[in-house]
This record gives structure tokens, C-alpha cells and sequence, in this order.
């Protein structure tokens, strides 16, 4: 896939290439803060939802950002994770 396949967005306001149109603006795709945005599309029975700043949040708290980049699972581990091995 193309890595600029969306440049119709609205150059109207400062560079934003996110579809938040939230008031203040969420935080971008770009920043670690990218998890505070809110929620355009919650599909929990399918384990994933989207923010608006496009990044597709899963349900293992992986991520996929809108330039495609992937962000690992970064979840505090499980309690119920076994991870002593005797
Ligand atoms: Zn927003």
C-alpha cells in the first residue's frame, strides 16, 4: 500500500492529517499520548477499535498507526500470566 494515500484532507487549519475534529484537538497518531483519543469505532466482539486520530487500537493493546507503522502490545502483564519457569 501507498504510504500518501490520504492528502484530500482540509489544509484549512494547521497540518492535520487526523480525522479529530475534537475541540481541543485529541492527541495525534504521533504522539504518546496517542491512546487518549476518543473513540470513533468500537468493535469489541472483533477485538479492535479506532480513535480519532486514526490509529487502530487492539484489543491486546497492540496498535496500528495510520502511516502503517506497528506498535506492539504493551500491556502491564497479566496476573493470571505464568512467567516463572522452575
Ligand atoms: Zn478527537
Amino acid at each position: 500500500m501507498s504510504a500518501q494515500s490520504r492528502r484530500t484532507s482540509t489544509t484549512t487549519q494547521r497540518k492535520n492529517p487526523s480525522m479529530c475534529q475534537h475541540q481541543p484537538a485529541c492527541p495525534t497518531a504521533d504522539s504518546a499520548d496517542r491512546e487518549a483519543a476518543r473513540l470513533t469505532a468500537h468493535h469489541p466482539e472483533q477485538g479492535w477499535s479506532l480513535l480519532c486520530n486514526g490509529v487502530l487500537l487492539f484489543e491486546d493493546t497492540g496498535e496500528l498507526l495510520p502511516d502503517g507503522q506497528i506498535i506492539a502490545p504493551h500491556r502491564p502483564l497479566a496476573a493470571g500470566r505464568v512467567t516463572t519457569a522452575a
